[in-house]
């Protein structure tokens, strides 16, 4: 009997999305990248994007404030709007709450999503409200829009290019594992956590990135560069090196991964949430771009690895030598208790 632990949540979107993705109308996209793409007309086309968060799967109430929780709930879906380089157009919100939610706590949650909304210009436009019988659940659909020529998909990154983050990651794993174990928060192990329950989506660096025709391929780091530089090889048919030396961490990562003992480094590469954005690009473009960006975001881009011809393979390397990973990035259904 084949159960969703072997099929995994990746295996099982495959498995029941052959069906949907077939016979759709022209120039609509459906499953398999980080929104649904429907075209309007020559100038405009709709991204929608939906993200689930539920209560001791991806948040410990306890653990987050309601405003920060406001904020990640929206932040977590203006991501995948940032991952094909959209502008964010409105928000709706479905939740299921139990009797127990104090109003105060909820009007704090709102708070946070309503500022978020003002911080992105995004409207706030409707949603859905009921009971949960024990665990909160809360449900963001993001409508976003974009030119159809500047769309950045999952599904075009060519052997050759250079793979590119535009920020460090790992800082919101190493925020959770110091949540869960229950570890003291001093200055660096409160800005991880931070990292964690506050999450920014690259939106600005998402609109810049699209209008740049040389980037081949993006999506957002939300379960962790191994796991979605495999969504980019899956659809674009390649494979891809990473070295892990490159993998850029924060000051504060390297603190308090020294303290706990902890590997940096395969926190890094395996941990998800952090939600920068990750792009490949042609060799031969890689330094006009990297200069163009420094200059508008004063803030470096990082190269990475490469995407290889040879379809599938992922090779992981330290300081050019392959090594095996004894961890994977995020799935639900693989992993206990790996999110919370
Ligand atoms: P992301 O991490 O960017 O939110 P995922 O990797 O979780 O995207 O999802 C991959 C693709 O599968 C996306 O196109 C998403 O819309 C689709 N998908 C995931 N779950 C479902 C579902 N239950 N029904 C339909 N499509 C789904
Ligand atoms: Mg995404």
């Amino acid at each position: 009997m084949v159960t969703l632990s072997d099929l995994g949540e990746f295996g099982l979107i495959k498995r029941f999305s052959r069906q949907f993705i077939k016979d759709l109308p022209e120039g609509i996209t459906g499953i398999g990248d980080d929104c649904a793409i429907i075209p309007l007309n020559e100038k405009e086309a709709l991204l929608i994007t939906t993200d689930m968060l539920i209560e001791d799967s991806h948040f410990l109430i306890d653990k987050i404030s309601p405003y920060d929780l406001g904020q990640k709930s929206l932040a977590v879906n203006l991501s995948d709007i940032a991952a094909m380089g959209g502008n964010p157009h409105s928000a709706y919100l479905a939740i299921g709450i139990p009797v127990r939610q104090e109003i105060k706590w909820l009007d704090k949650f709102f708070l946070g999503i309503k500022d978020l909304c003002s911080k992105t210009n995004t409207y706030f436009l409707g949603g859905d409200t009921t009971k949960s019988p024990v665990r909160l659940v809360i449900n963001v659909c993001v409508i976003g829009t974009i030119h159809p020529t500047k769309i950045k998909r999952r599904s075009t990154a060519m052997p050759g290019d250079i793979i590119c983050i535009n920020d460090s990651v790992g800082d919101s794993g190493g925020g959770l594992k110091i949540l869960i174990d229950n570890k003291p928060l001093d200055k660096h192990s409160s800005y991880l956590v931070q990292r964690h329950n506050c999450p920014r989506a690259h939106i600005e660096e998402g609109k810049w990135l699209a209008q740049r025709e040389e980037i081949n391929a993006m999506i957002d780091v939300s379960d962790g560069i191994e796991s979605d530089i495999h969504r980019i090889m899956e659809s674009s048919d390649v494979g891809a090196e990473i070295e892990i030396n490159k993998i850029p961490l924060s000051e504060q990562l390297i603190i308090v991964s020294e303290k706990h003992d902890w590997n940096a480094r395969e926190i890094s590469l395996t941990s998800g949430e952090d939600y920068c954005l990750m792009f490949t690009v042609p060799e031969n473009h890689i330094n006009t771009l990297e200069k163009d960006y420094v200059q508008e975001f004063k803030r470096p881009l990082h190269k990475i690895g490469k995407i290889t011809g040879n379809q599938g393979k992922l090779m992981i390397t330290r300081d050019g030598k392959v090594i095996d990973l004894k961890k994977h990035g995020f799935d639900h259904f693989k992993q206990k208790n790996e999110k919370i």
